[in-house]
């Protein structure tokens, strides 16, 4: 009895010893045939040559009992539909909960388009549009392939975290007479902030290294018909020369306001690649800038909703008659749909995913502006916060109840290309806190 007790009283310990495994995959997702690149409404053909190649990565953790996988994409965007199909279907194959699988595109405006993401913002032949749609199917499998793959490969790691900082992010929303524009604001909000989680084998050499940062990955600008990953996939390229045999993951933060500045040429995404990966490698480099995690992980999963402001079928009647193409496409597809709820409201996913006692992922749906981050890590100043949008799906612009009021395009302007109803209405900022208080309750 007494030897029970005692081998009972160890159990916890013995399963708080287990150390963290982990296993990594990586997939080519360039397009193998021109295409059309997202993000801008002025490009006048498809791709026409490939700059760098783009990738899907994922990396899979395990401290014994619980499962993540986090998976980064070299892409502008993802819509609910893609989501639901990669995520239903790693569930299924892989035994996994919804809070296991995070997904985060790098919103670089050099990537194809996906599924109908942004698609109501181009006029497109039925030709490139079964391109988009042939390029999508093989990209559900490639995605649900590299899961199954870095759970296929886990073996003991440890698990380091440090932050850093890279100055090129600059809020873009110029206040003007007309209301805000898109250009620079120097006075505006900013996080500088790079997590950086270095994931080391055996070996004592990094197996992945998973970094973020909060801006538009959009320096080449829409006369850039090649495909690449932008800065980030310079700075992932940075990261993993330095570093053979390791794979380099980035994730976009809360970069919706932000641009990196000056844009518009490709020694310039390489000069902010460079800057980026160059911060991260410094912190690879200098043990005394990283903290161990415990080998303890912890995940939760909410969805949401969000509301849109009121507008009647007669807004939209009206705008059938706008010289706009996408705007005449938004009204059809509204008031096609008036019955659904989606018309009115729209599913919003918030996860956490703790490592250790230390850094906690909050992952937010779609392109969140920087306001998120900043009051995220004002409410939680003992937590190491990673704040990241763009993930788990990305239906359109998140602003803050100040961008919302201050308009302009985060503000509200952008869903018109996402083929969204409207602007949010004024509970959008406390509704989304409201299910990150209960996500960052659930996840101690
Ligand atoms: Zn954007």
């Amino acid at each position: 009895m007494r030897l029970l007790l005692v081998v009972a009283g160890l159990l916890p310990a013995l399963l708080l010893a287990k150390g963290f495994e982990a296993g990594v995959g990586r997939v080519d997702i360039t397009p193998t045939k021109p295409i059309w690149l997202s993000g801008y409404a002025s490009r006048t053909h498809e791709s026409d040559g490939v700059l760098l190649p783009i990738s899907a990565k994922a990396l899979a953790l395990s401290d014994g009992r619980s499962k993540v996988v986090i998976v980064t994409m070299d892409l502008v965007g993802f819509s609910q539909e893609f989501a639901d199909v990669v995520t239903v279907r790693a569930m299924k194959a892989y035994d996994l909960p919804r809070a296991s699988l995070m997904l985060n595109a790098s919103h670089t405006h050099t990537g194809p388009v996906v599924g109908r993401n942004l698609l109501i913002m181009y006029n497109l032949t039925p030709v490139q549009e079964a391109r988009i749609h042939e390029y999508t199917a093989g990209l559900e499998e490639k995605i649900v392939w590299v899961i199954g793959s870095a759970l296929g490969q886990m073996r003991p790691v440890t698990i380091e975290f440090g932050q850093t900082e890279a100055g090129f992010a600059m809020n873009r929303r110029q206040p003007a007479a007309s209301g805000f524009t898109n250009g620079a604001n120097p006075k505006g909000p900013t996080d500088h902030t790079v997590p950086v989680f270095e994931v080391k084998g055996a070996d004592g050499k990094p197996m992945a290294v998973l970094f973020g940062y909060a801006c538009h990955n959009t320096t080449l600008t829409g006369q850039i018909y090649e495909i690449s990953g932008d800065y980030a996939g310079f700075a992932q390229k940075e990261v993993e020369d330095a570093h053979p045999g390791a794979i380099a993951m980035f994730m976009q933060l809360c970069g919706a306001d932000q641009n990196p500045l000056p844009r518009g040429t490709v020694e310039l995404a390489r000069k902010y690649g460079h800057e980026l990966g160059g911060q991260v490698n410094a912190v690879l480099a200098d043990s005394t800038r990283r903290k161990k995690v415990a080998p303890k992980l912890k995940a939760v999963f909410r969805q949401t909703e969000l509301t849109f402001a009121h507008r009647s079928r007669q807004d939209y009647e009206k705008e059938l008659a706008s010289n706009d193409s996408t705007a005449r496409k938004r009204a059809k597809a509204m008031l096609a749909n008036w019955d659904d709820k989606l018309v009115r409201r729209l599913p919003y996913p918030v996860q956490a995913i703790r490592f250790g006692n230390g850094p906690v992922l909050l992952a937010l749906g779609g392109e969140v502006v920087v306001d998120y981050s900043l009051r995220a890590k004002r409410e939680y100043p003992k937590t190491d916060l990673i704040v990241a949008g763009y993930s788990n799906v990305v239906p359109c612009y998140i602003p803050s109840l100040r961008v919302l009021k201050e308009g302009g395009y985060e503000g509200g302007g952008a869903m018109l290309y996402y083929g969204q109803p409207g602007p949010f209405d004024e509970t959008v900022e406390e509704t989304i806190f409201s299910a990150i208080h209960k996500v960052m309750k659930d996840v101690k």
